[in-house]
């Protein structure tokens, strides 16, 4: 078999159509579109991982938005979870740009890699569990070639139950452990790799003041701080 490659997983993650319920569904929407995108050609694919190869941070969020991801083809891309995170990377000094609106804006990732646990728009933002685990190999995948990874930021507790399954599934923790999920949680796994958790930056986080900038930042202060004491391989 031929050797796994960030590009090779991009192909099959864009070719699947493991999850008929998701795949008609992200193929609906991008037929229908609504009012304010009508004049766009939606992506309508499943959305692949972003960022540097040489990532040392790796951002797991939960699915592509309908109208964000699952338009633009890049994850976190062209809605308001992604205007916030991205904003949020870019005052870290992972993103080169805070604005995120297409696969074309000339945004780069330096030492981060974004990928959802789930590569296709789910109806109602809710993926279910047999989707999740169909899709998961993908970031098992992503993360298996991201070796500089020291620090994984789970956004929301979905996330964060995907990103310990992708862990467990690599014998890198007990099969039983589990990690209490809170935002700025943070769980030391060995090896110079830390789990960090936060709230998902989606609008019902955000808009209701759960998530605000401030506290999205001191999390990622804290990821810093992490790999500044990190070695590189
Ligand atoms: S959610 Fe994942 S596994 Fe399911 S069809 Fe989309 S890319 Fe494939």
């Amino acid at each position: 078999m031929a050797r796994d490659s960030l590009a090779r997983v991009t192909r099959d993650v864009v070719a699947c159509e493991r999850c008929p319920r998701l795949r008609a569904w992200c193929r609906e929407v991008a037929l229908t579109r609504v009012k304010r995108y009508r004049d766009q050609e939606y992506w309508g694919r499943p959305v692949p991982g972003f960022g540097d190869p040489r990532a040392r941070l790796l951002v797991v969020g939960l699915a592509p938005a309908a109208h964000g991801g699952n338009r633009t083809g890049r994850v976190f891309t062209g809605d308001r979870s992604g205007d916030f995170l991205f904003a949020a990377l870019h005052r870290a000094g992972f993103a080169s740009q805070a604005a995120s609106v297409s696969r074309d804006d000339g945004l780069r990732l330096t030492g981060a890699y974004v990928a959802a646990l789930a590569r296709c728009a789910p109806p109602a933002n809710k993926p279910l569990p047999d989707e999740f685990a169909r899709c998961r190999e993908y970031l098992s995948r992503e993360w298996a070639l991201l070796t500089e990874v020291r620090a994984v930021l789970a956004l929301g507790r979905l996330a964060m139950d995907g990103a310990v399954a992708v862990l467990r599934e690599a014998g890198r923790v007990p099969p039983r452990a589990r990690f209490a999920f809170g935002h700025g949680a943070v769980h030391d796994l060995g090896g110079g790799l830390a789990l960090f958790a936060a709230y998902h930056p989606s609008q019902q986080n955000t808009f209701t003041g759960r998530l605000t900038p401030r506290l999205f930042d001191a999390v990622l202060d804290k990821v810093r701080r992490h790999l500044a004491r990190s070695p590189r391989s």
